[in-house]
């Protein structure tokens, strides 16, 4: 039978690469829900929306021509036909996408379409029905509170700078931390306003990766899966 997968966490936490390696080992399908908020970002950028715009951010999101490639090796982004993989990855993009996120209408539609997803890898898809890990801010508690292992990632505080510093600037020494630190603590405040990722809510399984490496990271989701 298949199996649903769901991990949420802060940025910073290691949650992409961690679930992605999961998801590989696993030979399940992979959702990056984070990419979708990011795409939906782009689009409504492209098209010239002012993002506090809450109707019209919402009529562009609900019309988005969005595919979603689900390979743990190299999940595609395809908005509009064309690969969107890297600019979503922008720190303009990073920088505004929680306002995009925190609007209401937009989650709900996301939402529908990563139930669609999901349930298209249960009986199918690329997984031919082994199934999907999905990864985000608010899978364990509102996509797929049902799922079969939930998992919330977290790091401290330190630790998700640390990364995070690494994947933006390549360096992890004290002025690369300090050039994230407010990006990245304002964009979990503003997503924790609409998304439970900070404790882990009741029969989510706590993962911590502070002290771990990212393949100690990888065994210890694999214990819980396995459990
Ligand atoms: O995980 P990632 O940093 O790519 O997520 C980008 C943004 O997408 C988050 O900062 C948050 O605003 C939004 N997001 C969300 N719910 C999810 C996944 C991501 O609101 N399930």
């Amino acid at each position: 039978p298949a199996v649903v997968i769901a991990v949420d966490g802060p940025s910073g936490s290691g949650k992409s690469s961690v679930s992605r390696a999961v998801a590989a080992r696993l030979g399940l399908a992979y959702l990056d829900t984070g990419a979708m908020y990011r795409a939906a970002t782009v689009w409504c950028t492209r098209r010239g929306t002012d993002l506090s715009d809450v109707a019209a951010v919402a009529a562009d999101v609900a019309s988005m021509p969005l595919e979603m490639g689900v390979d743990p090796e190299g999940p595609g982004v395809v908005l509009d036909g064309q690969d969107v993989a890297e600019e979503i990855r922008t720190t303009a993009v990073s920088a505004t996408v929680s306002k995009v996120a925190t609007n209401l209408e937009v989650r709900a539609e996301l939402k529908r379409r990563q139930r669609e997803a999901i349930d298209a890898e249960r009986t199918g898809g690329f997984s031919g029905g082994r199934g999907v890990l999905a990864e985000g801010r608010d899978i364990t508690t509102v996509v797929a509170p049902d799922a079969d292992v939930r998992i919330l990632l977290t790091a401290s505080e330190e630790a998700r700078l640390r990364r995070r510093a690494l994947d933006v600037h390549g360096a992890a020494d004290a002025s690369a931390v300090e050039a994230t630190r407010d990006q990245v603590l304002r964009r979990d405040r503003d997503d924790s306003t609409v998304s439970q990722f900070e404790v882990a809510a009741d029969g989510v399984v706590t993962v911590d990766s502070s002290d771990l490496d990212l393949e100690q990271t990888v065994d210890a989701v694999l214990a819980v899966v396995a459990k």
